[in-house]
């Protein structure tokens, strides 16, 4: 079958490279100048390896991607860095069992409470009678209120805004349950990863083409019309449903309601390039646990993984996920840092002497909210237009989304077709 793939994220690449096995013929659409989607990654002058636009790291049961690497023969790193916690003022590790039962600002019986609500939704395996309660209710009840406002509240409303208190209870539980201390990263970045992908791909006769957005599916005549790219037996569209919607005149209202229905936020980060370290207890990674806070986490990449790849420079994403109407998204990266100055002069007085560079990216589509029943919103691989296949992050579920979930969704709509 000729088969086209709208989208060179690592859904997109997944599915094509299982097709190609297949021997279906496979043309891959992708409107950025190269693949990886929002995992796509960049090199300044002097770095040896690639590094992503937005934060990325795999937990080392991601076996989908893992296994991916192996397949590909491509070098994967695994470290265990730091995971730490701002919470008024003062930085804590929290990234273990015996780091929750040292954690101060709690009673010893306000940690062991929370511990053992933790270890309950860490080997429970069973997320479908959790996901009609949110996460804000049965945290605040089962951990008590005073240990979810300090750790858990500030983080979910970081992370989701306004819809904090609407967050299923299954999303929390597979954050917890997947989870692992130990993270990997391919060798060389994200993107190099999503290049070895790419060529495979072209090595077995796929075709992928860059700086080409697709405008219109349509169907017609049991094919699918992609406009000036020809007709093809089936399509995946990898798109986040509203841009479908968009893209698919002939899609039904109630199909397209369903899609807008769907909500998801944006990313908003600023990478800092420093002279020296910015976390000198090499914490990785800070959630801000602070309300009000103008940042949601401070993320020292080079704090995993070592800073001789990106010739000796220290590496800090500031990051926000936030609708894209938010002025961050506008803001042109200096102002943007000022913003973010007074906290970070508190974490390190110096960091402004370090600056090297800074870079700001955004994405108006980058994390999907997940409210209680989601599993009856998720729309199928299948959609009301024939031979059309729809498969995006929205559709993963309970995880939270990811490339592991991308390669697996991937991997599924192309046994589907
Ligand atoms: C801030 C942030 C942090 C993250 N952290 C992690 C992490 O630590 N680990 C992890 O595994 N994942 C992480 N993710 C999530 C991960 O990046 C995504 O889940 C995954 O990349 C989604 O892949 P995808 O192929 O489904 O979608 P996308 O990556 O969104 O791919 C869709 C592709 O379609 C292209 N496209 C859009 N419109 C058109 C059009 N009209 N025509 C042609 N092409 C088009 C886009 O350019 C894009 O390349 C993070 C994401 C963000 C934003």
């Amino acid at each position: 079958m000729k088969i086209g793939i709208i989208g060179a994220g690592f859904t997109g690449l997944s599915a094509g490279y299982e097709l190609l096995k297949k021997g279906h013929e496979v043309s891959i659409f992708e409107r950025d100048s190269h693949p990886g989607g929002l995992a796509i990654g960049y090199k300044e002058n002097g770095w040896d390896w690639t590094l992503e636009s937005f934060y990325h790291h795999w937990f080392t049961n991601d076996y989908a991607i893992l296994n991916l690497a192996k397949e590909l023969n491509y070098n994967v790193i695994t470290t265990r860095p730091k995971t730490s916690s701002l919470i008024k003022n003062k930085i804590y590790q929290l990234d273990s069992p015996i780091t929750l039962l040292k954690f101060s600002k709690l009673s010893l019986a306000e940690r062991i409470r929370m511990g053992s609500v933790l270890a309950f939704l860490r080997y429970n395996p069973f997320w479908k009678p959790l996901e009609s309660r949110t996460t804000m209710q049965f945290l605040s009840h089962t951990i008590g209120k005073r240990a979810y406002k300090i750790l858990w509240e500030p983080l979910l409303k970081g992370k989701f805004g306004n819809y904090a208190d609407e967050i299923s209870l299954a999303w929390f539980w597979a954050r917890i349950r997947k989870r692992t201390t130990q993270l990997s990263y391919p060798e060389g970045g994200f993107l190099k990863f999503a290049e070895t992908l790419t060529n495979k791909i072209k090595t077995m006769k796929g075709k992928v083409f860059f700086n080409v957005s697709i405008e219109r599916v349509m169907e017609e005549n049991n094919k699918v019309n992609l406009g000036k790219f020809g007709l093809f037996d089936k399509v995946i569209v990898t798109l986040p449903g509203f841009i479908f919607s968009k893209i698919a005149p002939q899609l039904p209202e109630n199909y397209k309601v369903k899609l807008t229905n769907l909500k998801g936020l944006g990313a908003c980060v600023l990478i800092l390039r420093l002279k020296k370290q910015f976390f000198s207890d090499n914490t990785y990674w800070l959630n801000i646990c602070n309300s009000n806070s103008p940042l949601l986490a401070i993320v020292e990449h080079t704090n995993m993984i070592s800073s001789k790849y990106y010739n000796n420079e220290h590496i800090v994403y500031l990051g926000n996920y936030l609708p894209p109407t938010h002025p961050y998204f506008y803001m042109p990266e200096k102002e943007l840092l000022k913003t973010f100055d007074p906290l970070l002069i508190e974490l390190n007085s110096n960091y402004k002497n370090n600056i090297i560079g800074m870079r700001k990216f955004t994405t108006p589509f980058a994390q999907p909210i997940i409210p209680v029943n989601y599993s009856k919103m998720i729309p199928p691989f299948e959609t009301p237009l024939k031979n059309v296949y729809l498969a995006n992050m929205q559709q993963v579920y309970p995880w939270d989304r990811g490339t592991n979930y991308a390669v697996e969704l991937g991997e599924k709509v192309a046994k589907l077709i």
